[in-house]
């Protein structure tokens, strides 16, 4: 049942939103990707039932019955293919076919606000920063350091922008608008909580002028990258809206003390022209409406999802 390959990695999320993601020749493809996905969120399932607590019983019934089938819908004049119907749990912290889908469905809505403004705002340019906190054994206490220090960094950046007297000048002031979000992985040597973000800039942002400035407000940080983000925006914002724990580096123990340390607390933020930018609550795909399709039925059986039928339709007929 175990398998050696690891869920959930960034370059599952790039094969699930790049252009063409629905085509129906990589239908295969994704069936593989969601398989190992949920074999994973197995996994967490007999671990869950293993160590019973309320929490644990509550989040193993949403496991469950998450991803058990997948109902696909083959538009096949166009030869895409868009998921139509599945069961979800929607617990993306112990679940990567939920944060597959999950990080999909926030990274589109951002790519298509990031378009919008490109057009209005031409002289902006996305950056991603990284800002990290060191390593510690406590979950908790690490994760309080990391969101208490970019409190700091944002309330800076809102303070000098206000004209307060005295407010430090911050880095982030050239940010017009920014998206960020925390992530979690523990390779072995402690817990190390970071934070993704994207910053829309007219002009380039210093990363030692941000490590300076990370270092003075955390005490114990200074590791900070900053890049532009070049090519294909994608890719750059991928790195953003992956997941909040980073499955294959986490022991099933491990993900699930992450889970519950994490659960409730606001993993997403933005400000400026990325404030307000709506995710859909679905985590199922656009159908696509007045198209003839045949419906496609999979089921997890046996370690994998397996065809299981279809049913030919064709719409308005
Ligand atoms: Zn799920």
């Amino acid at each position: 049942m175990a398998k050696k390959k690891t869920p959930v990695t960034v370059s599952d999320l790039a094969a699930e939103t790049i252009t063409g993601a629905d085509e129906a020749l990589l239908l295969g493809e994704r069936i593989a990707r969601y398989g190992l996905a949920h074999a994973r969120s197995l996994l967490m399932l007999e671990h869950l039932r293993g160590a019973p607590s309320p929490e644990a019983t509550k989040t193993a019934s949403g496991l469950a019955t998450c991803g058990n089938y997948l109902h696909f819908r083959e538009y096949f004049t166009v030869g895409k293919v868009r998921l139509h119907n599945a069961s979800f749990c929607k617990q993306h912290l112990v679940c990567p076919l939920c944060a597959i889908r999950r990080g999909a469905k926030a990274l589109g809505a951002y790519l298509t606000r990031w378009q919008v403004i490109q057009e209005e705002r031409p002289e902006l340019r996305p950056y991603l920063l990284t800002l990290t906190v060191k390593n510690g054994p406590d979950l908790n206490e690490r994760q309080a350091h990391l969101t208490h220090s970019l409190k700091r960094l944002m309330h800076h950046r809102r303070d000098f922008n206000a004209g307060t007297r005295g407010a430090p000048y911050t880095e982030l002031c050239k940010a017009e608008g920014a998206v960020y979000t925390l992530e979690l992985t523990n390779k072995g040597n402690g817990w190390h909580p970071h934070c993704h973000m994207i910053i829309l800039s007219a002009s380039k942002p210093s990363q030692s002028a941000f490590s300076a400035e990370w270092h003075k407000i955390t005490g114990d940080s200074m590791i900070v990258d900053c890049r532009a983000i070049t090519g294909d925006p994608s890719e750059g914002f991928m790195e953003v809206f992956k997941y909040a724990v980073k499955f294959s580096d986490l022991s099933l123990d491990d993900n699930w003390h992450a889970a519950q340390q994490l659960k409730g607390k606001r993993l997403l933020n933005s400000f400026g022209l990325f404030r307000g930018v709506q995710i859909p609550e679905s985590l199922l795909d656009e159908p696509l409406d007045e198209l003839p399709y045949w419906d496609r039925f999979y089921r997890y059986l046996g370690g994998e999802y397996q065809f299981t039928g279809e049913s030919p339709k064709e719409r308005g007929r």
